[in-house]
């Protein structure tokens, strides 16, 4: 499987090479070159079958050509060790046909460990036996920061090195990610988010850090942490009764996960459409409504891991419908909604059902009215991204009740930070990556 840039300017690459890279040289991103459907027989038999079944099957489907079966099988097994549950939410009987898809069981609790576990160990893979240590080197303004650090944990041949805003994550945020020890390195920075950001792409181009250490990033916009989250919309599809054609409502910021829902329908998995739902930063389905792509500044919600003024993946998504709006809006509709809905959601769905949402997931179920407008009536699907307990703030005073910390979180809370803080200096980064 060769993967070939948004950009159209650069030379298809191979899996190693999009993956090291992360952007391709034209500044375009990576997608499949190309996208066969299952078969129809292989599809079929993975009805009810377990997330990792699945997802054994379609990582062999589209790179088995790259990897042979059995390593390419632990890979998938040792990334995805934990369950993708589909959850009917039953009330009144009004809802029969609602289902939450569970992306949250992982160990930071939201969706975003799917891609970068799955991504973390095909690096490793592809690095080899005997290749060069690589430093995979990120800034984090919270969340990223726990995802891609669990993920790299133990991977041999591999470092990670985090870098935060001193004073600026949540206290949580920040244990989940600096209580791992290991080969996670963790730099406290006296200065913003912006400052680490700064700090990290100085990395890449500093000439004194060159020849000494292999840096690589695992920003969202890595094919490689794409290419996982395509299992668990087969697998979703596949645990529903045979014939029925799911709308998956996507709560959106990057808009990587619902490109890879996209993708899987390229794959030929039965559904009939798409939300792509967001909080008041609604880029795309502005542009959806308008057709014109506007990016702007992001604006701040209680859905923060959806706050993004300028979607990365519009791009990939545009491309795998040849810039046709007509085309695309026959698979996605878009929906946009603010926090105080998102809130009214929350405890709504509570009172009703006692289904505890997070406002991210809470967006995302605030997007099927629209879908069944579009699409007609069926099963409907939310993606639920982010367990509750990672949101407290919002969700207690939405419910009017306490959500319990599970026992993955409340562990870190306890257990010993390995920070090192560092003035928002290059030569202190660079001083730190080559000592070690
Ligand atoms: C990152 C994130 C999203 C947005 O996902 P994209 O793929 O960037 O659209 C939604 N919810 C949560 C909890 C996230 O962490």
């Amino acid at each position: 499987m060769k993967f070939v840039s948004t950009g159209g300017e650069s030379p298809a690459a191979d899996l190693r090479t999009a993956l090291t890279r992360g952007l391709a040289p034209d500044g375009g991103l990576y997608l499949p070159e190309r996208m066969d459907p299952i078969d129809a027989s292989i599809l079929a038999g993975l009805r009810g079958k377990s997330f990792s079944v699945v997802s054994r099957a379609v990582a062999r489907h589209l790179l088995g050509s790259t990897i042979p079966a059995a390593d390419l099988d632990r890979i998938v097994d040792d990334a995805l060790d934990f369950e993708v549950p589909l959850v009917r939410l039953s009330d009144d009987g009004s809802e029969d046909d609602l289902y939450l898809l569970e992306l949250f069981h992982g160990p930071t609790l939201a969706f975003k460990d799917v891609g970068a576990r799955f991504m973390a160990r095909l690096l490793g893979y592809l690095r080899g036996e005997d290749g060069a240590p690589l430093t995979i080197l990120v800034a984090t303004s919270g969340d990223t920061g726990s995802a891609v650090a669990q993920a790299f944990l133990g991977v041999s041949g591999v470092r990670t090195v985090i870098l935060f805003p001193k004073g600026k994550v949540t206290p949580l945020q920040e244990r989940q990610f600096s209580t791992l020890g290991g080969n996670v390195n963790v730099l406290e920075v006296h200065g913003t988010f912006d400052d680490c950001q700064r700090l990290v792409k100085s990395a890449f181009s500093d000439p004194l850090l060159a020849d000494e250490v292999h840096l690589s990033s695992a920003n969202s916009i890595n094919i490689g942490r794409l290419l996982p989250q395509i299992f668990y919309y087969v697998h979703a599809a596949a645990q529903l009764p045979a014939g029925s054609a799911p709308l998956f409502s996507v709560p959106s910021g990057n808009f990587g996960n619902l490109t890879a829902g996209l993708m899987a329908k390229r794959l030929g998995v039965g559904c009939r459409g798409f939300v792509a739902v967001t909080n008041v930063n609604d880029v795309v389905p502005e542009y959806l409504r308008t057709g014109v792509v506007r990016p702007r500044p992001s604006t701040p919600t209680i859905s923060n891991a959806m706050d993004v003024g300028d979607p990365s993946n519009l791009a990939r998504i545009l491309a795998l419908y040849g810039r046709d709006l007509d085309d695309l809006r026959k698979d996605l509709v878009g929906s946009v909604h603010d926090d105080d809905e998102t809130r009214k959601c929350i405890a709504e769905v509570y009172r009703k059902t006692g289904y505890v949402l997070d406002p991210h997931s809470a967006v995302g179920y605030l997007g099927v009215e629209s879908g069944r407008q579009a699409f007609g009536e069926g099963p409907c699907v939310v993606l639920c991204t982010a367990h509750p307990a990672k949101f407290r703030e919002a969700v207690e005073p939405a419910i009017g009740d306490t959500v319990p910390i599970p026992e993955r979180l409340a562990a870190c809370l306890e257990a010993e930070r390995h920070v090192t803080t560092i003035p928002p200096e290059m030569s202190a980064l660079r001083d730190f990556l080559l000592e070690k």
